[in-house]
Protein backbone atom coordinates (compact mmCIF):
# COMPACT_ATOMS: atom_id res chain seq x y z
CA UNK A 1 0.00 0.00 0.00
CA UNK A 2 1.12 4.09 -0.66
CA UNK A 3 0.16 7.05 -2.08
CA UNK A 4 0.08 7.55 -5.60
CA UNK A 5 3.46 7.05 -7.52
CA UNK A 6 5.67 6.03 -4.79
CA UNK A 7 6.60 2.96 -6.87
CA UNK A 8 4.00 0.19 -5.59
CA UNK A 9 4.23 -1.32 -9.16
CA UNK A 10 7.17 -1.35 -9.65
CA UNK A 11 7.90 -3.49 -6.94
CA UNK A 12 4.91 -5.74 -7.44
CA UNK A 13 6.03 -6.44 -11.13
CA UNK A 14 9.66 -7.08 -9.63
CA UNK A 15 8.04 -9.80 -7.04
CA UNK A 16 5.58 -11.11 -9.15
CA UNK A 17 5.84 -14.59 -10.30
CA UNK A 18 2.37 -15.06 -11.62
CA UNK A 19 -0.41 -12.64 -11.99
CA UNK A 20 -4.25 -12.37 -12.26
CA UNK A 21 -5.34 -9.39 -13.18
CA UNK A 22 -8.80 -8.61 -12.07
CA UNK A 23 -10.72 -6.56 -14.19
CA UNK A 24 -13.94 -4.91 -13.02
CA UNK A 25 -16.66 -3.67 -14.93
CA UNK A 26 -17.49 -1.11 -11.48
CA UNK A 27 -15.83 1.91 -12.09
CA UNK A 28 -12.79 2.42 -9.81
CA UNK A 29 -12.11 -1.21 -9.03
CA UNK A 30 -9.82 -1.84 -11.98
CA UNK A 31 -6.54 -1.52 -10.47
CA UNK A 32 -6.20 -4.65 -7.94
CA UNK A 33 -4.24 -7.26 -9.17
CA UNK A 34 -3.51 -10.37 -7.23
CA UNK A 35 -1.53 -13.48 -7.96
CA UNK A 36 0.79 -15.83 -6.09
CA UNK A 37 4.39 -15.70 -6.56
CA UNK A 38 7.12 -18.19 -5.59
CA UNK A 39 10.73 -16.23 -6.00
CA UNK A 40 14.34 -17.62 -5.66
CA UNK A 41 13.96 -15.74 -1.98
CA UNK A 42 12.24 -19.19 -0.85
CA UNK A 43 9.09 -18.07 0.44
CA UNK A 44 5.62 -17.97 -1.33
CA UNK A 45 3.30 -15.12 -0.47
CA UNK A 46 -0.20 -13.89 -2.29
CA UNK A 47 -0.03 -10.09 -2.94
CA UNK A 48 -2.70 -7.74 -3.78
CA UNK A 49 -2.18 -5.00 -5.39
CA UNK A 50 -4.22 -1.71 -4.54
CA UNK A 51 -4.56 1.65 -6.23
CA UNK A 52 -2.91 4.79 -4.63
CA UNK A 53 -4.27 6.32 -1.50
CA UNK A 54 -5.15 9.88 -1.17
CA UNK A 55 -6.79 11.67 1.84
CA UNK A 56 -7.39 14.70 0.01
CA UNK A 57 -9.67 14.07 -2.28
CA UNK A 58 -13.62 13.65 -2.23
CA UNK A 59 -14.16 12.07 -5.63
CA UNK A 60 -16.10 8.89 -6.27
CA UNK A 61 -12.88 7.14 -7.26
CA UNK A 62 -10.39 7.95 -4.64
CA UNK A 63 -13.12 6.88 -2.00
CA UNK A 64 -13.45 3.62 -3.83
CA UNK A 65 -9.88 3.25 -3.91
CA UNK A 66 -9.92 3.07 -0.50
CA UNK A 67 -12.35 1.09 0.25
CA UNK A 68 -11.09 -1.76 -1.78
CA UNK A 69 -7.40 -0.61 0.22
CA UNK A 70 -9.38 -1.30 3.50
CA UNK A 71 -10.83 -5.04 2.17
CA UNK A 72 -6.91 -5.67 1.12
CA UNK A 73 -5.79 -4.17 4.68
CA UNK A 74 -8.49 -7.18 5.93
CA UNK A 75 -7.49 -10.01 3.89
CA UNK A 76 -3.38 -9.27 4.61
CA UNK A 77 -1.57 -10.95 7.19
CA UNK A 78 0.88 -8.33 6.27
CA UNK A 79 0.75 -4.58 5.14
CA UNK A 80 4.03 -3.06 3.28
CA UNK A 81 3.89 0.46 3.64
CA UNK A 82 5.53 1.96 0.57
CA UNK A 83 6.72 5.84 0.95
CA UNK A 84 9.42 7.58 -1.44
CA UNK A 85 12.18 8.49 -0.48
CA UNK A 86 12.89 10.97 -3.10
CA UNK A 87 9.94 13.01 -2.16
CA UNK A 88 9.80 12.31 1.20
CA UNK A 89 7.25 12.33 3.62
CA UNK A 90 3.99 13.60 2.20
CA UNK A 91 0.95 14.13 4.45
CA UNK A 92 -0.84 11.13 1.92
CA UNK A 93 1.93 8.95 3.85
CA UNK A 94 0.52 9.70 7.25
CA UNK A 95 -2.81 9.05 6.18
CA UNK A 96 -1.65 5.62 5.09
CA UNK A 97 -0.12 5.12 8.01
CA UNK A 98 -3.11 6.15 10.42
CA UNK A 99 -5.02 3.38 8.28
CA UNK A 100 -2.36 1.09 8.84
CA UNK A 101 -2.08 1.60 12.40
CA UNK A 102 -6.24 1.59 13.30
CA UNK A 103 -6.20 -1.73 11.24
CA UNK A 104 -3.81 -3.55 13.42
CA UNK A 105 -2.16 -5.14 11.19
CA UNK A 106 1.77 -6.27 10.86
CA UNK A 107 3.00 -3.58 8.56
CA UNK A 108 6.54 -3.02 7.44
CA UNK A 109 7.41 0.62 6.31
CA UNK A 110 9.28 0.34 2.89
CA UNK A 111 11.48 3.99 1.79
CA UNK A 112 11.42 3.43 -1.92
CA UNK A 113 13.78 5.12 -4.52
CA UNK A 114 16.68 4.85 -2.35
CA UNK A 115 18.95 4.02 -5.89
CA UNK A 116 21.74 5.62 -4.34
CA UNK A 117 23.46 6.68 -1.23
CA UNK A 118 22.43 9.92 -1.13
CA UNK A 119 18.41 9.49 -0.93
CA UNK A 120 18.92 7.55 2.53
CA UNK A 121 19.52 11.09 3.86
CA UNK A 122 15.48 11.34 3.67
CA UNK A 123 15.11 8.32 5.70
CA UNK A 124 14.62 9.87 9.03
CA UNK A 125 12.22 12.34 7.64
CA UNK A 126 10.14 9.24 7.10
CA UNK A 127 10.76 7.99 10.97
CA UNK A 128 7.78 10.85 11.90
CA UNK A 129 5.26 8.34 10.90
CA UNK A 130 6.53 6.84 14.14
CA UNK A 131 7.45 3.50 12.95
CA UNK A 132 10.60 1.71 14.07
CA UNK A 133 12.40 0.58 11.01
CA UNK A 134 12.64 2.24 7.36
CA UNK A 135 13.68 -0.29 4.92
CA UNK A 136 15.67 1.43 2.58
CA UNK A 137 15.07 -0.20 -0.83
CA UNK A 138 15.22 0.52 -5.23
CA UNK A 139 12.33 -1.41 -6.74
CA UNK A 140 13.63 -0.06 -9.93
CA UNK A 141 17.04 -1.49 -9.45
CA UNK A 142 16.22 -4.47 -7.15
CA UNK A 143 18.35 -3.04 -4.23
CA UNK A 144 16.97 -3.83 -0.96
CA UNK A 145 14.35 -6.44 -2.30
CA UNK A 146 16.20 -9.32 -0.56
CA UNK A 147 15.94 -7.70 2.56
CA UNK A 148 12.65 -6.89 2.47
CA UNK A 149 11.42 -10.17 2.03
CA UNK A 150 13.52 -11.51 5.18
CA UNK A 151 11.98 -9.12 7.03
CA UNK A 152 8.59 -9.52 5.83
CA UNK A 153 9.05 -12.90 7.11
CA UNK A 154 10.64 -11.69 10.31
CA UNK A 155 7.49 -9.56 11.22
CA UNK A 156 5.08 -12.57 10.14
CA UNK A 157 3.26 -14.57 13.11
CA UNK A 158 6.33 -17.69 12.98
CA UNK A 159 3.53 -20.17 11.88
CA UNK A 160 2.46 -17.96 8.51
CA UNK A 161 6.14 -17.50 7.83
CA UNK A 162 6.92 -21.10 8.24
CA UNK A 163 4.35 -22.36 6.39
CA UNK A 164 5.24 -19.34 3.64
CA UNK A 165 8.92 -21.33 3.29
CA UNK A 166 7.12 -24.59 3.40
CA UNK A 167 4.96 -24.56 1.27
CA UNK A 168 7.38 -22.51 -1.38
CA UNK A 169 9.95 -26.07 -0.78
CA UNK A 170 6.43 -28.42 -1.01
CA UNK A 171 5.78 -26.90 -4.29
CA UNK A 172 9.43 -26.98 -5.62
CA UNK A 173 8.22 -30.61 -6.52
CA UNK A 174 6.00 -29.34 -8.68
CA UNK A 175 7.22 -28.12 -12.51
CA UNK A 176 6.10 -24.38 -12.75
CA UNK A 177 9.36 -22.39 -13.62
CA UNK A 178 11.69 -23.22 -15.87
CA UNK A 179 14.24 -24.32 -13.00
CA UNK A 180 11.39 -26.35 -11.87
CA UNK A 181 11.17 -28.38 -14.96
CA UNK A 182 14.65 -29.22 -15.03
CA UNK A 183 14.60 -30.35 -11.43
CA UNK A 184 11.58 -32.37 -12.62
CA UNK A 185 13.74 -33.83 -15.47
CA UNK A 186 16.44 -34.89 -13.22
CA UNK A 187 13.85 -36.83 -11.30
CA UNK A 188 13.51 -38.82 -14.42
CA UNK A 189 17.24 -39.06 -14.88
CA UNK A 190 16.89 -40.98 -11.55
CA UNK A 191 13.10 -42.69 -12.15
CA UNK A 192 13.55 -46.55 -12.78
CA UNK A 193 14.36 -47.51 -16.77
CA UNK A 194 11.45 -48.40 -18.34
CA UNK A 195 11.24 -52.29 -19.90
CA UNK A 196 12.08 -51.58 -23.31
CA UNK A 197 15.64 -50.85 -22.05
CA UNK A 198 15.44 -53.21 -18.51
CA UNK A 199 12.54 -55.97 -19.94
CA UNK A 200 13.18 -57.59 -16.26
CA UNK A 201 12.02 -53.86 -14.42
CA UNK A 202 8.39 -52.51 -13.97
CA UNK A 203 5.54 -54.33 -14.74
CA UNK A 204 4.17 -52.73 -11.20
CA UNK A 205 0.41 -51.64 -11.28
CA UNK A 206 -1.14 -48.08 -11.35
CA UNK A 207 -0.75 -46.48 -7.87
CA UNK A 208 -3.39 -44.07 -6.59
CA UNK A 209 -2.65 -42.78 -3.65
CA UNK A 210 -6.18 -40.14 -2.66
CA UNK A 211 -5.26 -38.12 0.56
CA UNK A 212 -6.85 -39.66 3.52
CA UNK A 213 -8.40 -36.14 3.49
CA UNK A 214 -9.38 -34.68 -0.05
CA UNK A 215 -9.30 -30.65 -0.24
CA UNK A 216 -12.16 -29.40 -2.32
CA UNK A 217 -12.73 -25.29 -3.01
CA UNK A 218 -15.52 -23.94 -4.02
CA UNK A 219 -15.32 -21.25 -5.94
CA UNK A 220 -16.81 -19.21 -8.35
CA UNK A 221 -18.89 -15.97 -8.95
CA UNK A 222 -20.87 -14.49 -6.21
CA UNK A 223 -24.18 -15.51 -6.43
CA UNK A 224 -23.59 -18.37 -8.54
CA UNK A 225 -24.92 -20.44 -5.96
CA UNK A 226 -21.97 -22.00 -3.75
CA UNK A 227 -23.47 -21.68 -0.52
CA UNK A 228 -26.20 -23.52 -1.72
CA UNK A 229 -24.67 -26.24 -2.70
CA UNK A 230 -22.42 -26.66 0.20
CA UNK A 231 -25.52 -26.38 2.00
CA UNK A 232 -27.34 -28.98 -0.32
CA UNK A 233 -24.00 -31.55 0.11
CA UNK A 234 -24.24 -31.16 4.12
CA UNK A 235 -27.82 -31.95 4.25
CA UNK A 236 -27.06 -35.64 1.67
CA UNK A 237 -27.83 -39.26 3.68
CA UNK A 238 -25.30 -40.63 5.86
CA UNK A 239 -23.13 -37.06 5.63
CA UNK A 240 -21.22 -36.65 9.17
CA UNK A 241 -20.48 -32.32 9.09
CA UNK A 242 -18.05 -30.71 11.27
CA UNK A 243 -16.57 -27.82 11.42
CA UNK A 244 -12.73 -27.10 11.86
CA UNK A 245 -10.53 -24.09 12.04
CA UNK A 246 -9.61 -23.08 7.76
CA UNK A 247 -6.79 -24.00 5.75
CA UNK A 248 -6.63 -20.37 5.46
CA UNK A 249 -6.49 -17.37 7.82
CA UNK A 250 -10.00 -17.20 9.47
CA UNK A 251 -12.13 -19.45 7.00
CA UNK A 252 -13.85 -22.27 8.69
CA UNK A 253 -13.91 -25.56 6.86
CA UNK A 254 -16.47 -27.94 6.62
CA UNK A 255 -15.09 -31.63 7.15
CA UNK A 256 -17.34 -34.25 5.47
CA UNK A 257 -17.33 -37.66 5.96
CA UNK A 258 -19.47 -39.77 4.35
CA UNK A 259 -18.11 -43.93 3.84
CA UNK A 260 -15.31 -43.90 5.49
CA UNK A 261 -13.67 -41.01 2.98
CA UNK A 262 -12.91 -37.51 4.36
CA UNK A 263 -13.67 -34.17 2.17
CA UNK A 264 -12.11 -30.95 3.27
CA UNK A 265 -14.54 -28.09 1.53
CA UNK A 266 -12.61 -24.84 1.57
CA UNK A 267 -16.24 -23.12 0.86
CA UNK A 268 -14.84 -19.38 0.10
CA UNK A 269 -18.98 -17.80 0.40
CA UNK A 270 -19.07 -18.52 4.06
CA UNK A 271 -15.63 -17.10 3.87
CA UNK A 272 -17.37 -13.60 2.12
CA UNK A 273 -20.05 -13.79 4.16
CA UNK A 274 -18.26 -13.15 7.13
CA UNK A 275 -16.65 -9.75 5.84
CA UNK A 276 -18.75 -6.68 5.99
CA UNK A 277 -16.88 -4.63 3.62
CA UNK A 278 -16.28 -7.30 1.34
CA UNK A 279 -19.67 -6.87 0.10
CA UNK A 280 -18.79 -3.14 -1.09
CA UNK A 281 -16.13 -4.69 -3.42
CA UNK A 282 -17.30 -8.15 -4.28
CA UNK A 283 -14.66 -8.82 -6.77
CA UNK A 284 -11.97 -9.52 -4.30
CA UNK A 285 -13.60 -12.46 -3.43
CA UNK A 286 -11.38 -13.25 -6.42
CA UNK A 287 -8.28 -12.92 -3.67
CA UNK A 288 -10.60 -15.89 -1.71
CA UNK A 289 -10.72 -17.96 -4.54
CA UNK A 290 -6.59 -17.29 -5.59
CA UNK A 291 -6.18 -18.44 -1.53
CA UNK A 292 -8.74 -21.41 -1.52
CA UNK A 293 -7.38 -23.10 -5.18
CA UNK A 294 -3.30 -23.49 -4.02
CA UNK A 295 -4.88 -24.74 -0.73
CA UNK A 296 -7.07 -27.05 -2.84
CA UNK A 297 -6.68 -30.73 -4.28
CA UNK A 298 -9.47 -29.89 -6.39
CA UNK A 299 -12.01 -27.19 -7.59
CA UNK A 300 -15.68 -27.02 -7.89
CA UNK A 301 -16.09 -24.25 -10.22
CA UNK A 302 -19.72 -23.38 -9.37
CA UNK A 303 -21.23 -21.11 -12.74
CA UNK A 304 -24.29 -19.77 -13.18
CA UNK A 305 -26.05 -21.71 -15.33
CA UNK A 306 -28.65 -19.17 -16.56
CA UNK A 307 -25.91 -16.46 -17.07
CA UNK A 308 -23.44 -18.79 -18.60
CA UNK A 309 -19.49 -18.46 -18.51
CA UNK A 310 -17.93 -15.17 -17.52
CA UNK A 311 -14.68 -13.68 -17.61
CA UNK A 312 -14.20 -13.91 -14.04
CA UNK A 313 -15.69 -17.66 -14.30
CA UNK A 314 -12.77 -18.05 -16.91
CA UNK A 315 -9.96 -16.46 -14.88
CA UNK A 316 -10.94 -18.93 -12.05
CA UNK A 317 -10.57 -22.15 -14.19
CA UNK A 318 -7.47 -20.95 -15.37
CA UNK A 319 -6.07 -20.27 -11.99
CA UNK A 320 -7.06 -24.12 -11.30
CA UNK A 321 -5.16 -25.19 -14.42
CA UNK A 322 -2.14 -23.15 -14.00
CA UNK A 323 -1.98 -24.60 -10.53
CA UNK A 324 -1.79 -27.71 -11.65
CA UNK A 325 -5.19 -28.73 -9.87
CA UNK A 326 -8.03 -30.51 -10.60
CA UNK A 327 -11.01 -29.11 -11.84
CA UNK A 328 -15.28 -29.83 -12.35
CA UNK A 329 -17.43 -27.37 -13.43
CA UNK A 330 -20.86 -27.70 -11.89
CA UNK A 331 -23.27 -25.54 -13.72
CA UNK A 332 -25.94 -24.43 -11.06
CA UNK A 333 -29.69 -23.06 -11.58
CA UNK A 334 -30.44 -25.64 -14.18
CA UNK A 335 -33.53 -25.38 -13.32
CA UNK A 336 -33.68 -21.79 -15.01
CA UNK A 337 -32.78 -22.90 -18.42
CA UNK A 338 -35.27 -22.73 -20.60
CA UNK A 339 -36.29 -25.83 -22.03
CA UNK A 340 -35.01 -25.73 -25.48
CA UNK A 341 -31.44 -24.62 -24.09
CA UNK A 342 -31.67 -27.13 -21.74
CA UNK A 343 -29.24 -29.49 -23.67
CA UNK A 344 -26.49 -30.86 -21.59
CA UNK A 345 -24.72 -32.41 -23.96
CA UNK A 346 -25.00 -28.94 -26.36
CA UNK A 347 -23.94 -26.90 -23.02
CA UNK A 348 -20.91 -29.22 -21.79
CA UNK A 349 -19.99 -28.35 -25.51
CA UNK A 350 -20.27 -24.87 -25.23
CA UNK A 351 -18.63 -24.84 -22.10
CA UNK A 352 -15.68 -26.74 -23.27
CA UNK A 353 -15.66 -24.43 -26.48
CA UNK A 354 -15.07 -21.37 -24.15
CA UNK A 355 -13.10 -22.81 -21.48
CA UNK A 356 -11.34 -25.02 -24.22
CA UNK A 357 -7.83 -24.85 -21.99
CA UNK A 358 -9.65 -27.16 -19.30
CA UNK A 359 -11.75 -29.19 -21.91
CA UNK A 360 -10.51 -32.18 -19.52
CA UNK A 361 -12.98 -30.90 -16.81
CA UNK A 362 -15.97 -32.98 -16.57
CA UNK A 363 -19.54 -30.76 -16.48
CA UNK A 364 -22.27 -31.55 -14.00
CA UNK A 365 -25.37 -30.03 -14.10
CA UNK A 366 -27.78 -29.46 -10.87
CA UNK A 367 -30.00 -27.23 -9.52
CA UNK A 368 -28.55 -26.48 -5.24
CA UNK A 369 -31.93 -24.71 -4.47
CA UNK A 370 -33.82 -27.94 -5.75
CA UNK A 371 -31.30 -30.52 -4.79
CA UNK A 372 -30.93 -31.65 -7.78
CA UNK A 373 -27.99 -33.20 -9.32
CA UNK A 374 -26.55 -32.60 -6.23
CA UNK A 375 -25.79 -35.80 -5.23
CA UNK A 376 -23.72 -36.68 -7.79
CA UNK A 377 -21.60 -34.01 -7.00
CA UNK A 378 -19.27 -36.01 -4.34
CA UNK A 379 -19.40 -39.59 -6.73
CA UNK A 380 -17.95 -37.11 -9.04
CA UNK A 381 -14.75 -35.71 -6.98
CA UNK A 382 -13.98 -39.14 -6.05
CA UNK A 383 -13.23 -40.30 -9.90
CA UNK A 384 -11.44 -37.19 -10.72
CA UNK A 385 -9.42 -37.11 -7.48
CA UNK A 386 -8.36 -40.86 -8.55
CA UNK A 387 -7.17 -39.61 -11.89
CA UNK A 388 -5.29 -36.58 -10.39
CA UNK A 389 -3.61 -39.10 -7.89
CA UNK A 390 -2.83 -42.07 -10.22
CA UNK A 391 0.60 -43.05 -11.04
CA UNK A 392 0.38 -45.03 -14.57
CA UNK A 393 2.79 -47.76 -14.75
CA UNK A 394 5.66 -47.25 -16.92
CA UNK A 395 5.21 -50.40 -18.59
CA UNK A 396 1.56 -49.66 -19.83
CA UNK A 397 2.67 -45.91 -20.22
CA UNK A 398 5.48 -46.75 -22.84
CA UNK A 399 3.17 -49.51 -24.31
CA UNK A 400 0.13 -46.41 -25.50
CA UNK A 401 3.57 -43.66 -26.24
CA UNK A 402 4.66 -46.97 -28.75
CA UNK A 403 0.64 -47.31 -30.10
CA UNK A 404 0.86 -43.36 -30.45
CA UNK A 405 3.62 -43.45 -32.45
CA UNK A 406 3.20 -46.12 -35.05
CA UNK A 407 -0.22 -44.48 -35.73
CA UNK A 408 1.10 -40.95 -36.07
CA UNK A 409 4.73 -40.79 -36.83
CA UNK A 410 6.95 -37.76 -36.24
CA UNK A 411 7.45 -34.97 -38.60
CA UNK A 412 11.42 -34.71 -39.12
CA UNK A 413 13.46 -31.76 -37.23
CA UNK A 414 15.72 -29.81 -39.84
CA UNK A 415 16.49 -33.18 -41.62
CA UNK A 416 17.09 -35.04 -38.97
CA UNK A 417 14.93 -38.33 -37.51
CA UNK A 418 13.04 -37.28 -34.07
CA UNK A 419 13.02 -40.28 -31.87
CA UNK A 420 10.83 -40.80 -28.60
CA UNK A 421 12.59 -43.33 -26.58
CA UNK A 422 10.38 -44.07 -23.36
CA UNK A 423 8.58 -42.26 -20.96
CA UNK A 424 7.77 -42.40 -17.46
CA UNK A 425 5.43 -40.72 -14.76
CA UNK A 426 7.55 -38.44 -12.58
CA UNK A 427 4.94 -37.13 -10.44
CA UNK A 428 0.99 -37.08 -9.12
CA UNK A 429 -1.28 -34.28 -8.84
CA UNK A 430 -1.18 -32.92 -11.78
CA UNK A 431 0.23 -36.55 -13.62
CA UNK A 432 3.79 -34.72 -15.02
CA UNK A 433 5.13 -37.63 -17.60
CA UNK A 434 8.54 -37.01 -19.19
CA UNK A 435 9.30 -38.37 -22.11
CA UNK A 436 12.96 -38.62 -23.26
CA UNK A 437 13.92 -37.72 -26.34
CA UNK A 438 17.09 -37.36 -28.77
CA UNK A 439 15.73 -33.70 -30.27
CA UNK A 440 13.09 -32.28 -27.66
CA UNK A 441 13.27 -29.04 -29.34
CA UNK A 442 12.44 -30.93 -32.30
CA UNK A 443 8.94 -32.04 -31.16
CA UNK A 444 6.51 -29.95 -32.81
CA UNK A 445 3.54 -28.17 -30.73
CA UNK A 446 1.01 -30.23 -32.73
CA UNK A 447 2.75 -33.35 -31.55
CA UNK A 448 2.77 -32.51 -27.83
CA UNK A 449 -0.84 -31.78 -28.47
CA UNK A 450 -1.33 -34.76 -30.42
CA UNK A 451 0.50 -37.02 -27.60
CA UNK A 452 -1.19 -35.66 -24.73
CA UNK A 453 -4.55 -36.07 -26.22
CA UNK A 454 -3.74 -40.25 -26.92
CA UNK A 455 -2.55 -40.40 -23.66
CA UNK A 456 -5.84 -39.11 -21.91
CA UNK A 457 -7.64 -41.22 -24.64
CA UNK A 458 -5.82 -43.73 -22.94
CA UNK A 459 -5.68 -43.26 -19.30
CA UNK A 460 -8.47 -41.13 -19.08
CA UNK A 461 -7.14 -37.97 -16.71
CA UNK A 462 -10.33 -36.96 -16.06
CA UNK A 463 -10.49 -33.45 -14.81
CA UNK A 464 -6.88 -33.42 -14.14
CA UNK A 465 -4.03 -31.20 -15.82
CA UNK A 466 -1.78 -33.21 -17.58
CA UNK A 467 1.74 -32.02 -17.80
CA UNK A 468 4.04 -33.86 -20.08
CA UNK A 469 7.69 -32.90 -21.00
CA UNK A 470 10.36 -33.89 -23.52
CA UNK A 471 13.87 -34.00 -21.79
CA UNK A 472 17.03 -34.85 -24.46
CA UNK A 473 18.80 -38.10 -24.12
CA UNK A 474 20.99 -40.44 -25.86
CA UNK A 475 19.65 -43.72 -26.59
CA UNK A 476 21.38 -46.35 -24.60
CA UNK A 477 21.23 -43.91 -21.81
CA UNK A 478 20.62 -45.86 -18.30
CA UNK A 479 23.37 -48.67 -19.48
CA UNK A 480 26.14 -48.52 -16.88
CA UNK A 481 28.86 -46.03 -18.35
CA UNK A 482 26.83 -44.65 -21.10
CA UNK A 483 25.39 -42.20 -19.23
CA UNK A 484 25.43 -38.93 -21.79
CA UNK A 485 24.34 -35.79 -19.00
CA UNK A 486 23.70 -33.45 -22.34
CA UNK A 487 21.82 -30.22 -21.40
CA UNK A 488 18.02 -31.46 -20.64
CA UNK A 489 15.13 -29.06 -22.63
CA UNK A 490 12.32 -29.85 -21.11
CA UNK A 491 9.10 -28.06 -22.00
CA UNK A 492 5.81 -28.45 -20.66
CA UNK A 493 2.44 -28.85 -22.24
CA UNK A 494 -0.76 -29.21 -20.22
P1 LIG B 1 2.68 3.47 -8.09
O1 LIG B 1 1.77 4.57 -8.52
O2 LIG B 1 2.91 3.54 -6.61
O3 LIG B 1 2.27 2.14 -8.57
O4 LIG B 1 4.13 3.83 -8.70
P2 LIG B 1 4.86 3.27 -10.01
O5 LIG B 1 5.40 1.92 -9.76
O6 LIG B 1 3.99 3.48 -11.18
O7 LIG B 1 6.12 4.24 -10.03
C1 LIG B 1 5.98 5.64 -10.10
C2 LIG B 1 7.24 6.22 -10.73
O8 LIG B 1 8.36 6.00 -9.86
C3 LIG B 1 7.58 5.58 -12.05
O9 LIG B 1 8.02 6.59 -12.92
C4 LIG B 1 8.71 4.63 -11.68
O10 LIG B 1 9.58 4.44 -12.77
C5 LIG B 1 9.40 5.36 -10.57
N1 LIG B 1 10.11 4.44 -9.65
C6 LIG B 1 9.62 3.31 -9.10
N2 LIG B 1 10.58 2.73 -8.32
C7 LIG B 1 11.67 3.49 -8.40
C8 LIG B 1 12.99 3.43 -7.83
O11 LIG B 1 13.35 2.50 -7.11
N3 LIG B 1 13.84 4.43 -8.13
C9 LIG B 1 13.49 5.48 -8.94
N4 LIG B 1 14.38 6.40 -9.18
N5 LIG B 1 12.28 5.57 -9.50
C10 LIG B 1 11.37 4.60 -9.25
P1 LIG C 1 -23.10 -17.76 -3.62
O1 LIG C 1 -22.96 -16.29 -3.54
O2 LIG C 1 -22.33 -18.32 -4.77
O3 LIG C 1 -22.86 -18.48 -2.34
O4 LIG C 1 -24.64 -18.02 -4.03
P2 LIG C 1 -25.86 -18.46 -3.14
O5 LIG C 1 -25.81 -19.89 -2.81
O6 LIG C 1 -25.99 -17.50 -2.01
O7 LIG C 1 -27.05 -18.26 -4.18
C1 LIG C 1 -27.33 -17.01 -4.78
C2 LIG C 1 -28.78 -16.93 -5.15
O8 LIG C 1 -29.11 -17.88 -6.16
C3 LIG C 1 -29.71 -17.23 -3.98
O9 LIG C 1 -30.80 -16.35 -4.07
C4 LIG C 1 -30.15 -18.67 -4.22
O10 LIG C 1 -31.42 -18.92 -3.71
C5 LIG C 1 -30.16 -18.73 -5.74
N1 LIG C 1 -29.92 -20.07 -6.20
C6 LIG C 1 -28.91 -20.90 -5.81
N2 LIG C 1 -29.01 -22.09 -6.46
C7 LIG C 1 -30.08 -22.01 -7.28
C8 LIG C 1 -30.69 -22.92 -8.21
O11 LIG C 1 -30.25 -24.05 -8.41
N3 LIG C 1 -31.78 -22.47 -8.86
C9 LIG C 1 -32.28 -21.23 -8.67
N4 LIG C 1 -33.36 -20.88 -9.36
N5 LIG C 1 -31.75 -20.36 -7.80
C10 LIG C 1 -30.65 -20.74 -7.11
Amino acid sequence: MGRPNVGKSTLFNRLAHRRIAVVDDEPGVTRDRIYAMARPVGARFHLIDTGGVAQATEDQFAISIRDQARVAIEEADLVVHLCDARAGLHPDDRFVAGMLRQAGKPTVTVANKVDARDAEDLLPELYELGVEEVLPISAAHGLGVGDLVDKILATLPRELSDSAVQQFETEAAQPRTRAERRAAARAADEAPRPEELAPELDDAPDEVSIPDELKVAVVGRPNAGKSSLVNALLGEPRMVVSEIPGTTRDAVDTLLERDGRRFRLIDTAGLRRKRSVARKVEKLSVVVAVRAIEECHLALLVVDGYEGITEQDAKVAELAHEAGKALIIVVNKWDLVQEGARNRQEYTKRVHKELSFVSYAPVLFISAARNEGVSDVLPKVLEVARDHFTRVSTSKLNKALQRTMERHHLPAYKGRRVSLYYCTQVAVAPPTIVVAANMPEGVHFSYRRYLVNALREEFGFQGTPLRVMFKRRGKDIGRAGHTHRKRTDPRTHG
